[in-house]
């Protein structure tokens, strides 16, 4: 069972999904492991460091030559897998809804794609979940990005001069990444506060010690879903929470917005009209960016200035985090195939519930039912 570790060709990636750590944990479960050259260069990872570990590193056809299971961050192009052994498997975040065209062309190819991002929501997946633990860095980055942008201090402050108001920060979304980014501000000095659609988050969101802003009196407020994802809201609530967010936000320094409904474009959270009743050098760091944004004029890969406010667009945040997320999404890797791993075969048999969530190709089709549905 020969696993290759691939470089990322998506600009702007920097991360990799094997460390020398995964590599040596790969090899004591029987496998081979081939890095390509230069893979972990951009998330602080040198090949002697793979090489130390007991991979074989070097070029890209060396790596794919006779590979049963390719991993990646992002998928790779289809075109350039030629040598890897026939059905193997690519495991990685494939994004299958917006790279519809390079799943088909993975079952063109053979291949049996996996994409991680599926990976159903249920204990015994959670250290296998790259969704989270890509998010909680996210989260955190999030926090540090808009005090980068931010030209006042995020602490309270009493100098010999004058005291330093503490800022005030906002989070809207109170998943993985929005609890990480009320940790984060809080631990740098800011006031918190934040918002959710599910109304389980409000108790965490005081655990953490900020407080909650919250629809009150809206039937159907409870916005849970299935796997613990919100759902769309109702036009009522929309409206209630508009006026709520209204009042609010123009009292704000920094408002940090991470709000996603899986399969739809991110809820518009925040409007041209709230964002001019925010004080000149406010910061918005919108994470939702690419999938639609949350915040009106974001723009992805960039930092756009409206009625005085800063509006951060990261792409790829994660990415900013390389050497950190990198290590988290090779062990939710190596998490994964070292569960299913059949010592006899020398190689992972996957179980009905797991494989027929994630698994988007086999035998030369597409088989995924939730992208078949799309
Ligand atoms: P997500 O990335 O899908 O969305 C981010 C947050 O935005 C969510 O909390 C969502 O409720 C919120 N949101 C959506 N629409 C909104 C709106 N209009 N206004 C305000 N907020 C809105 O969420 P996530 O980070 O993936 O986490 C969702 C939940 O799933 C969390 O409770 C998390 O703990 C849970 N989870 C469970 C597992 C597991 O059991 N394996 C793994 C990961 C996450």
């Amino acid at each position: 069972m020969k696993i290759a570790i691939l470089k990322e060709q998506a600009a702007g990636e920097r991360r990799v999904a094997g460390t020398p750590e995964t590599v040596k944990k790969f090899i004591a479960l029987g496998a081979s492991v081939a890095v390509e050259a230069g893979a972990g260069a951009t998330a602080s990872i040198a090949d002697d460091a793979y090489a130390a570990a007991g991979a074989s590193v070097g070029d890209r056809a060396a790596t794919l030559a006779g590979a049963d299971i390719l991993l990646g961050v992002q998928g790779p192009d289809p075109a350039s897998l030629g040598g890897a052994a026939p059905g193997a498997w690519i495991v990685a975040g494939l994004n299958p809804f917006g790279e519809r065209a390079r799943v088909d062309a993975y079952a063109a190819g053979g291949y049996e794609a996996l994409a991680m991002e599926f990976m159903p929501r249920i204990t015994r997946a959670q250290s296998m979940d790259i969704l989270s633990s890509q998010s909680n860095l996210s989260g955190y980055k999030a926090v540090l990005d808009a005090a980068a942008e931010y030209d006042r201090a995020f602490p309270m402050m009493m100098t010999a001069a004058g005291t330093v108001s503490a800022a005030k920060c906002f989070v809207m979304g109170v998943g993985v990444a929005g609890l990480q980014a009320i940790a984060t501000a809080r631990r740098l000095g800011a006031q918190v506060s934040a918002t959710d659609v599910r109304a389980a988050t409000k108790e965490q969101i005081e655990s953490l010690g900020a407080k909650a802003i919250f629809v009150e009196k809206v039937a159907g407020i409870e916005g849970e879903g299935t796997g613990g994802y919100a759902t769309e809201m109702s036009d009522e609530y929309k409206a209630a929470q508009a006026e709520l967010v209204s009042s609010h936000i123009a009292k704000q320094d920094i408002v940090i917005t991470t709000a996603l409904i899986p399969g739809r474009p991110a809820p518009r959270l925040i409007s041209d009209a709230q964002i001019a009743s925010m004080k000149p050098g406010s910061v918005i760091v919108d994470l939702a960016v690419e999938q639609g944004g949350n915040v009106e004029g974001a723009v992805a890969g960039e930092v756009v200035v409206r009625h005085g406010v800063k509006i951060v667009g990261h792409r790829n945040v994660p990415s900013r985090l390389a050497a950190d997320t990198s290590a988290l999404f090779s062990r939710n890797l190596y998490n994964f195939l070292s569960a299913f791993w059949d010592k006899e075969r020398n190689a992972p048999v996957l179980d009905e519930e797991i494989g027929n969530a994630i698994r988007l190709t086999q035998g030369g089709k597409v088989v995924n039912e939730r992208l078949l549905a799309s």
